[in-house]
């Protein structure tokens, strides 16, 4: 058998099969993976009556990282509550595969700080990365209706906290390791008013001396939606609970401007497959036409390499190589639609229209591939 990584790889659906094939053609200029293609979301559906079957679980559980592009669309939409959907595949990876915790990093290229509805001083220099944890929290406690009345019970394990606080600070010595920052984690909770938080913070203290080489601060989460806004760069990793980080890493999200740059992850315990795919949906109005922007799926694949298979050198060449095509003025039509009309990045050169092919083409030149 060869030793080479093995990549379950489920393109989904709409723009899903295009940028997941543009991001093999980046992983094979890396080195050799081994490719497992399954069906996911309305694919599976369509196939096998559900949208992600117990065969294609267990090929996932088995592999060494799931890559996913994206699942749904207005074919499989329904109101019918017995029917099938395609997000169910999305929820059925992470419960099957224990994905507890969600990693978004934010870190606008340099050549798009002028998409951000901040102003450039502000977000440039921004590099940070949301760990939310997904599993607990007021999501998934009691919840129900007694006459006029309504209660959804938010509930935490020092065991569930331990477990996301290591992923943050491991994560925030991953990234030290192949940018140079001191690595920091700033840990969100409502301390003040909840219990569940003052547990949180305890436990997040009691481990940070397992930890001496990371700087750990703690921020209300009130607070901490103000300082994203006001001093992003300031951050490096935000960790913290199931609702906040819904939040927060959507207010984040939207310092870049731009949903077809950013990439996520999902990792379960040490050792087990993580889940990589980029934020954005299926785009069904652009399915099919060779625009689709492929830049969140090889910044998705930049965080498979990095958090999924231990090779961050690679994922900061990738990151390095993304950067590059944009600082040479090259925008898929998302792209351009954000940042052409706006005169304020006088270094950055003309934009040239590219589709998914011509991107990906000039990627893999930027890796010297
Ligand atoms: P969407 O993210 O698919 O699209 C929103 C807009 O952004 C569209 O105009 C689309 O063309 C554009 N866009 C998104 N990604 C792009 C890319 N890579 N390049 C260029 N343009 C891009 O969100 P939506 O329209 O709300 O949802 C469409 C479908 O995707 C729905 O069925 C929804 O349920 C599903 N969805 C799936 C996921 C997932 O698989 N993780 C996430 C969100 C939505």
């Amino acid at each position: 058998m060869s030793d080479a990584p093995r990549i379950v790889v489920l393109p989904g659906d709409g723009i899903g099969p295009e940028i997941v094939d543009a991001a093999r053609r980046l992983l094979d200029s890396l080195g050799e993976f081994e490719y497992d293609e399954r069906l996911v979301g309305g694919c599976s559906i369509d196939a096998h009556g559900i949208a992600l079957t117990e065969e294609v679980l267990e090929a996932c559980r088995a592999a060494d990282a799931v890559l996913l592009g994206a699942v749904g669309g207005p074919k499989w939409d329904t109101t019918d509550p017995e029917a099938p959907r395609p997000e169910q595949g999305l929820l059925g990876l992470r419960k099957g595969m224990g994905l507890y915790a969600n990693l978004r990093p934010v870190r606008p290229s340099p050549a798009l700080v002028g998409s951000s509805p901040l102003r450039e001083e502000r977000i440039a220099g921004t590099d940070l990365l949301v760990v939310r944890e997904l599993t607990g929290g007021i999501y998934f406690g009691d919840s129900g209706r007694e006459g006029d009345a309504a209660h959804d019970t938010c509930s935490y394990t020092a065991a569930e906290i331990e477990r996301i606080a290591r992923t943050a600070f491991e994560a925030a010595r991953r990234r030290a390791g192949s940018s140079g920052r001191d690595p920091r984690v700033t840990s969100v909770d409502k301390a003040n008013v909840l219990e569940t938080s003052r547990l949180w913070r305890e436990v997040v203290t009691g481990i940070a001396p397992e930890y001496g080489d990371v700087a750990l601060d703690h921020l209300l989460v009130d607070n901490a939606a103000m300082q994203l806004v006001s001093r992003p760069a300031d951050f490096d990793v935000i960790v913290t609970e199931n609702l906040f980080g819904d939040i927060l890493s959507d207010e984040a999200a939207m310092l870049t401007g731009s949903l077809g740059m950013l990439p996520s992850a999902s990792l379960g315990a040490d050792g087990a497959p993580g889940l990589f795919e980029p934020v954005h949906g299926s785009a069904p109005d652009i399915a099919g036409r060779g625009v689709a922007n492929p830049l969140a799926t090889f910044l998705s694949v930049a965080m498979m390499l990095r958090h999924g298979l231990e090779r961050p050198g690679e994922a900061a060449r990738i990151e390095a190589a993304v950067d590059a095509v944009l600082a040479q003025g090259l925008r898929t039509p998302d792209l351009a639609a954000g940042t052409l009309a706006t005169p304020r990045m006088p270094d950055v050169p003309a934009e040239i229209e590219a589709g998914t092919a011509e991107m990906t083409d000039a990627v893999l030149a930027a890796l010297g591939a």
